[in-house]
């Protein structure tokens, strides 16, 4: 907004207490102890501050009202608007009845990753239950740490739904050649714990593998539960347009966001980084008046011991492959 010009009032609410930071390294480098918190800042102080913008963290949104035009949040008096941009991304699912076990970690932020790591340090034997890319990840990291590393999905291959069967296979035979123990097409029953300490993951078939600690990557859901009730188009995400308008002065971006692509078509959600900056930079030019449709090819990266793999478009799956 700023470097198109945009000299009103940027006031930016966070839940998390930290300015900015990137999160893909937290599966990678930070969880791993190469980087530190301090590497992942996405600004420094001197080009936070040139923004002139207000940083309300630590606090959440609670509710939103379109007619009025404000945002509540869980303290304090609540926010008026000119224009709203919705940017909350994700929450982890969990598996049902585990919340409470220690052990059973998700990822998705930097205290996520320092809990996780500290527990890493100390581990023996690791399970992470999905196969996705995020789990992909943090086998490797954990395996790259020395840990004895299984990763179970109910999918055939590793990554199926991101890169499709023949790649899959390819990375099913990496892992499996770098040592963890690969349980494709096996859901888990249930986790085993001792006083409320995970002990095992309990596989379809009946055998329990050994598990220290537990790492659920198993999808996630939009953070949309505050807006229910908003009058805003929820459907697995925040359903906006192709400039990403989701309603009067009000547009959505990155994880959360159902944007209308001129190629894929309408409702196309995508959970990656290159994602959500395309759209900020999408936004930031309708709000200022400018034509800047949002029609990228969809790209992502992940990184897996020494390699690093480059996805580019959609991977479109017949039902006899899922
Ligand atoms: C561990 C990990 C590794 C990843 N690795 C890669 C990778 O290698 N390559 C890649 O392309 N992508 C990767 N990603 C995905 C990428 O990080 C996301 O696509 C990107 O962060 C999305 O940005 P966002 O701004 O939409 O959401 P987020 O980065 O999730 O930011 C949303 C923010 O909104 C806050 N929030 C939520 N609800 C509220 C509320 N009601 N009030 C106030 N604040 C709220 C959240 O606390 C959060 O800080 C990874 C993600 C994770 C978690």
């Amino acid at each position: 907004m700023r470097a198109r010009g945009f000299r009103g009032t940027i006031q930016v609410v966070g839940a998390e207490e930290h300015l900015p930071y990137d999160r893909p390294p937290l599966s990678k480098k930070v969880l791993s102890g190469t980087w530190g918190e301090e590497q992942i800042r996405l600004r420094g102080q001197r080009e936070l501050d040139a923004l002139r913008a207000g940083f309300l963290l630590g606090r959440s949104a609670v509710r939103l009202d379109v007619q009025a035009r404000t945002v509540a949040l869980d303290d304090g008096p609540s926010l008026d608007y000119g224009r709203l941009v919705l940017a909350t991304g994700l929450r982890p699912r969990t598996l049902p009845g585990t919340d409470s076990l220690y052990g059973v970690w998700a990822l998705r932020s930097l205290e996520d990753c320092a809990g996780l790591r500290a527990e890493l340090l100390t581990a023996h034997d690791v399970v992470v239950v999905g196969a996705g890319v995020l789990g992909c990840e943090i086998a490797a990291t954990a395996r790259q740490m020395g840990l004895r590393v299984s990763m179970i999905d109910r999918s055939p291959v590793p990554m199926l739904r991101q890169t499709g069967p023949d790649i899959g296979r390819l990375l099913s035979s990496l892992h499996a050649e770098q040592g963890v123990r690969i349980l494709m097409g096996s859901g888990t029953t249930g986790l085993t714990d001792e006083a409320g300490r995970v002990t095992g993951v309990t596989v379809k078939g009946g055998e329990t593998i050994p598990a220290d600690v537990v790492v659920v990557t198993i999808g996630s859901v939009p953070a949309t539960d505050w807006l229910t009730g908003s009058g805003l188009p929820l459907d697995n995400g925040i359903v906006c347009d192709e400039r990403g308008r989701a309603g009067v002065d009000l547009h959505a971006v990155g994880d959360v966001a159902r944007w209308s692509h001129g190629v894929a078509g309408d409702g196309l959600r995508l959970e990656n980084r290159t994602n959500a900056v395309q759209q900020a930079r999408s936004v930031a030019a309708d709000i200022t008046g400018a034509e800047d449709g949002y029609h990228q090819v969809p790209y992502f990266w992940t990184d897996q011991y020494d390699i690093r793999m480059q996805v580019f478009g959609w991977v479109w799956l017949s039902c006899r492959e899922l």
